[in-house]
């Protein structure tokens, strides 16, 4: 599959299926109003025959003439996380798939969590000798201030089994081997590529902006999560801190990319992943949109 984008774009695979009925996902998602949808006849983005929405999780790696960049690290191996069986004590082949896609952990420059989630944070670390150390040696872990700060609060007054025990074990070693670099919400890392406030998902949540000049792409973590809410923005989901921020932020994002010829790159978007959204959608408050990716 090719991702076309600003710069090189390589997308690794951790977990991709149709393992989340919408429910779980989005509470605002009845049957009903899945199957009516426009995503509901297309298997890309759902299966209706076992009513389960497809999803990825995925990092992305950018590569610019100066940097590489990584986005978002997933859920991780090793790590403990019995609550979530698919999630829990995993060994799968990441780190071998980053070096076969000519990307090794010590080429990343930079590591962006749009959020710290457990599921962006994961391979953050790896555990060695019975310690969880930095998975990229060479990279400078960027993290927006207010959300480490958010979670770092949350630690400290829920204990260490808040957002799935994922602070202890892909957060503070990263602190403390001196990795992590605290950010402003709109922090540039290179000329073009800069991180654009977007809170609700999370306080600190961020996406990223990467631009070369001719083409465009928002790397939106899990601002939306699926295709369903690009029809329906106001649905937010589950997991959201703060599911009214998040739905406002959600449409004035795709209220400022609609009809534009930027790439949106979320976090959890199945196969084929990257999308330009279009006008609006008939009958709903949303949007189309169209696959960007080619076979
Ligand atoms: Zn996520």
């Amino acid at each position: 599959m090719y991702i076309p984008g600003p710069f090189d774009i390589v997308r690794i695979i951790e977990l991709e299926g149709d393992f989340r009925v919408p429910e779980f996902l989005l509470p605002d998602a009845t049957q009903d109003a899945v199957r009516a949808s426009k995503i509901a006849s297309d298997p890309r983005f759902y299966n209706a025959k076992t009513h389960m929405l497809m999803m990825s999780f995925h990092t992305f790696v950018i590569r610019t003439a100066r940097n590489n960049i990584l986005v978002d690290t997933c859920i991780g191996n090793d790590k403990e996380r019995p609550e979530l069986p698919d999630w829990h004590q995993r060994s799968g082949s990441f780190l071998r798939d980053l070096a076969k896609a000519g990307v090794p952990a010590e080429s990343i420059d930079y590591v962006l969590c749009t959020h710290l989630h457990a599921d962006h944070v994961g391979w953050n670390t790896k555990l060695l000798d019975g310690r969880w150390v930095p998975t990229f040696p060479n990279a400078r872990y960027l993290m927006a201030r207010k959300e480490v700060e958010h979670w770092s609060y949350v630690r400290e007054t829920s204990g260490e089994l808040a957002n799935h025990r994922s602070w202890d074990d892909s957060v503070q070693p990263i602190i403390e081997a001196g990795q992590a670099v605290l950010v402003e919400s709109d922090y540039e890392i290179e000329p073009g590529i800069h991180l654009i406030p977007a809170p609700g998902h999370t306080p600190g949540n961020v996406i990223l902006h990467v631009s070369d000049g001719t083409q465009r792409a928002y790397f939106i973590g899990d601002t939306i999560h699926h295709p369903l809410q690009i029809e329906h923005p106001g649905w937010s989901s589950n997991f959201c801190w703060d599911p009214d921020e998040s739905r406002e932020t959600r449409k004035k994002f795709l209220d400022d990319v609609a009809d534009t010829d930027a790439l949106i790159m979320p976090a959890h978007f199945a196969t084929p992943t990257a999308v330009r959204i279009l006008g609006s959608a008939p009958n709903s408050d949303g949007y189309d949109f169209e696959v960007a990716t080619k076979d």
